[in-house]
């Protein structure tokens, strides 16, 4: 028997899973985790399967934040990068909600040295510069390279990439980090803020490149002069974040609606 809180959340969970792979910033792979409300030390992620296919509280696998493994003695395959999820959780007590993507739109910007800054007023969260985790310089010479995060220092050190220093504050300065040649992570106080900031980092990116490609044709055939690209004030970032805050039900309301009319993405616990 589900606590009734947990079976609201895992609705919410699944829905969020979803319209993650609605949007296109989560296919086959990436991953959503969100904190146990009953429990702290504890999350839960979907079992190793593409997330447009998780359809019930059986697909979901709880973990201890201290070390990724599983509550359950005999659980369900995980995911191997789960440590992305559980040093988040660990370094930042106030996040209850991460994402983690291998989105294309967001991958240039984490190998080009063209910075990721907001550009859109809906991504305002991105904050001055979103920060760059280059995993090569944490690995040893026996270490696996494949780029996942697949060890507590791996996840660690991401995780210090959220904030400057050696801040303990609960929550982190920033709230979307790149991952070099690999995807971003994206973390917040819970799953309709987190899905919200994951699919606007994206169409952020989409919108910058776009904005590149045109400016690129259009100088070359009028000027060498080249004149950049604008991007939100501090201030535009910061009041336009706290303007979105306030409207996240009504895109959640709306991507809730686009997967349950879908017939790719079933939801068990959505009545
Ligand atoms: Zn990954």
């Amino acid at each position: 028997m589900i606590a009734a809180n947990l079976t609201q959340l895992f609705m919410t969970f699944i829905n969020g899973l979803h319209i993650l792979d609605y949007n296109k910033v989560l296919d086959a792979y990436g991953h959503l985790s969100v904190r146990n409300p009953n429990n702290a030390a504890t999350f839960f992620m979907s079992r190793n399967e593409a997330p447009a296919l998780v359809t019930s509280p059986s697909d979901i696998v709880e973990y201890y934040v201290a070390n990724a493994s599983a509550v359950e003695p005999s659980p369900p395959s995980g995911f191997i990068e789960r440590y992305i999820h559980s040093e988040i959780y660990k370094r930042f007590s106030g996040i209850n909600a991460v994402v983690h993507s291998h989105s294309s739109a967001m991958i240039p910007y984490s190998i080009s040295g063209v910075p990721l800054k907001p550009s859109i007023h809906l991504a305002g969260f991105l904050g001055e510069v979103v920060p760059v985790f280059d995993i090569s310089q944490y690995y040893h010479d026996n270490d696996t390279q494949d780029l996942l995060v697949r060890t507590i220092p791996l996840g660690a050190a991401l995780a210090s990439k959220f904030s400057a220093g050696n801040s303990t504050e609960s929550l982190p300065d920033h709230l979307v980090v790149l991952m070099q040649s690999h995807g971003f992570t994206t973390c917040s106080t819970d799953i309709e803020t987190v899905v919200f900031q994951a699919i606007y980092s994206q169409t952020d990116a989409e919108v910058k490149s776009d904005a590149l490609v045109i400016q690129h044709a259009f100088l070359d055939s009028n000027s060498n002069h080249h004149e950049g690209l604008v991007y939100l004030t501090q201030k535009q970032a910061t009041d336009s974040w706290a303007t979105d805050k306030g409207t996240i039900q009504r895109p959640w309301d709306l991507w809730v609606r686009e997967v349950k009319v879908s017939p790719l993405y079933v939801n068990t616990l959505d009545p």
